[in-house]
């Protein structure tokens, strides 16, 4: 197949023959004929694939030419470097027609200069849906020409709590007749749940089903019983300054986040820092500028804060738990090894997250190498709080998994306190009960 056989015109062409692109990959093969002909499409490939031309290629094609001042088409990125990137795509793929796009985005972007470029009139914005609707509301923008709609990295802006701004984009740009597209490189079930609203009978693409992480990312876990031998041997890798010199350590809690960040700070190196939902964006994106620029070696995150900051050489990902959403893995550990250099991906093991680390494998069709705890790191007991908590957690998940599953507290004798033996004994008995039938 080539780029031809879609029909394209022929400034488009020879911007693509420019551009060094020969042929189209799998996703373009697949979205660019079904946009032309109009559908509603949610397209799912790998990083690195080629989305960006899958959409942008018929939008081009739709838009032909430059025409009045109100924009007709919207690409909405999460974040101001996508939305960049998303721009130079368009410079690089219209360079042979008279389209007119925008960038609107926070940050650095300067609302300005932004907004006088918006008075110029263009035919397609590229925006964030925090600015977009910064300067909608400043009754600089008529929205009710746009006829597309495209979100990259849609699963990101849906879960970045841009929620309610979306939802008030979509009441405001015309319904009628618009066609809506997704891209992104994970689609979780629940995000195109949320897109019910707004998909019309959408062809959906997936040409990676498994998720696919990077070749330069060397992933390992190490098997660790509990909290506390989790956090010594964070204290043990983390001495080595040298070769762990820029570390995000995750963890699926802001409460984790909160312990291990303070632990690193009283122990180990004062160059850390913490983000999470409860902390303002303001102090998230400081936090995440000094991690950027190396004034700091150590950034404690949650999966929710960190999702969508772009930034590269981490030498280090440490997992010091599982992520709850198995594609949360993949987000992870693409913090490391970006732009060919290589990155290290250790995951922190207990029970639970042994259980929960088959599954990833499962996902990234890969085997993650086990290594051992170093002699030198104290293994410590688990308190019976936690060894509870954990098992029981487990049980849940395998009762969840196999309905016949029947073996509650199934590691009773291995891990039990003998001081609780009796009083553990009965309430797991009540726990066994079968469940009701319906
Ligand atoms: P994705 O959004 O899927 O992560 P991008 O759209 O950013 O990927 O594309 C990744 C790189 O591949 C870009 O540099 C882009 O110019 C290039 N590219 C896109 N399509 C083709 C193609 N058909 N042939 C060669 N290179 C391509
Ligand atoms: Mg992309």
């Amino acid at each position: 197949m080539t780029f031809e056989d879609f029909k394209l015109n022929r400034q488009l062409l020879n911007a693509i023959e420019e551009a060094g692109y020969e042929k189209p990959s799998p996703i373009q093969e697949k979205a660019i004929p079904l946009l032309l002909a109009g559908h509603d499409v949610i397209g799912v490939a790998q990083t690195g694939t080629g989305k960006t031309a899958a959409f942008m290629l018929p939008l081009l094609m739709k838009l032909k030419y430059a025409q009045g001042n109100e924009p007709r088409a919207l690409i909405l990125a999460p974040t101001r470097e996508l939305v960049m990137q998303i721009y130079e795509h368009f410079e690089m793929l219209s360079k042979y027609t008279d389209l007119r796009a925008v960038a609107l985005y926070g940050g650095s972007g300067s609302i300005k200069r932004q907004l006088e470029q918006v008075r110029e009139g263009m035919d397609l914005i590229i925006a964030t849906p925090g600015r977009l609707l910064d300067i909608y509301q400043r009754n600089e923008l008529n929205l009710r020409k746009i006829k597309t709609m495209i979100m990259d990295e849609a699963d990101r802006i849906l879960d970045m709590g841009f929620q309610p701004q979306i939802n008030r984009l979509l009441e405001i740009i015309s319904s009628k007749k618009r066609q809506n597209a997704l891209f992104s490189a994970t689609m979780p079930e629940k995000v195109v749940k949320l897109t019910e609203d707004f998909l019309e009978f959408p062809e959906e693409i997936n040409i990676s089903p498994v998720a696919v992480t990077a070749e330069t990312v060397e992933q390992r876990y190490y098997e660790v019983p509990n909290f506390r031998t989790k956090i010594n041997l964070l204290e043990h890798l983390l001495e080595d300054k040298e070769s762990f010199h820029k570390v995000i350590v995750f963890t699926r809690t802001k409460e984790v986040a909160n312990n291990v960040y303070k632990f690193l700070t009283r122990k180990v190196d004062e160059s850390v820092r913490v983000i999470h939902s409860n902390k303002d964006q303001n102090a998230r994106s400081n936090a995440f500028d000094d991690f950027k620029k190396e004034n700091i070696r150590i950034l404690v995150a949650t999966d929710v804060a960190a999702r969508g900051l772009d930034v590269s050489d981490v030498s280090h990902v440490i997992n010091f738990e599982v992520p709850k959403q198995y594609d949360d893995y993949v987000h992870r550990i693409g913090r490391t090894g970006r732009a060919e250099k290589e990155g290290i991906a250790i995951t922190f093991a207990n029970v639970l997250d042994v259980h929960h680390l088959r599954k990833i494998e499962k996902l990234i069709g890969k085997k993650i190498p086990q290594e051992r705890i170093p002699t030198v790191v104290d293994i410590t007991q688990t308190p019976f709080e936690e060894n509870q908590k954990l098992l029981r957690a487990l049980d849940f998940i395998r009762q969840r998994e196999d309905p016949n599953y029947k073996g509650a507290f199934h590691h009773k004798k291995r891990y039990q306190d003998p001081k609780n033996k009796d009083k553990k004994k009965n309430r797991s008995s009540s726990n066994r009960k079968p469940k009701k039938k319906r």
